[in-house]
């Protein structure tokens, strides 16, 4: 790559309170959110380093609001330990993607192996039958995690027992 200009990076860090009425017992409680957004700008042809870094920390703080504004956590009641529905919502999907994520690297192997059998590219004996056994684990981990994540019902319970005794405000 020819070198056109110089990259400036931001990161802010920043956090706010979070209110929160519970949906089972109505009692009103408060946690902290804590968040960093990093920002990203070009200075094409080294012209303007100052503005650069000035625009990278714009759109870090821009990105920070966002996440802050848009952002939970999973916090118990601190009355009645219940765990508000947006909140295993939010977790759930986090957690669902991080996994899915997890498993698409895991078979990345399998999937150059069978690029390779496909092109006639033999690494070694039984290739094709060695790209899937090990394709089968990733694939099983998946299916095991929606299982669990998203069929369970018992997982807000399962949630709520992993996360008790965290501090609230
Ligand atoms: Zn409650």
């Amino acid at each position: 790559m020819i070198p056109i200009g110089n990259r400036h990076y931001c990161t802010v860090q920043g956090e706010t309170v979070k209110e929160v009425m519970c949906e089972r017992c109505s009692q009103r409680f408060r946690y902290q959110l804590h968040r960093a957004a990093t920002g990203e700008c070009v200075n094409l042809l080294w012209l303007d380093n100052r503005g650069a870094a000035e625009t990278a920390k714009d759109a870090a703080e821009v990105l920070l609001q966002r996440r802050l504004s848009r952002e939970i956590d999973v916090v118990a009641c601190p009355r009645c330990n219940h765990i508000q529905g947006e909140m295993v919502r939010s977790f759930k999907m986090r957690f669902v993607l991080f996994g899915l994520w997890m498993c698409f690297f895991l078979s990345i192997p399998s999937i150059v192996l069978f690029a390779f059998t496909l092109a006639d590219f033999s690494l070694f004996r039984g290739q094709p039958r060695i790209a899937l056994m090990a394709l089968a684990v990733p694939v099983a981990a998946a299916v095991a995690l929606i299982i669990f994540v998203l069929l369970n019902p018992n997982f807000a319970n399962w949630l709520t027992k992993m996360l008790r005794g965290k501090p609230t405000l």
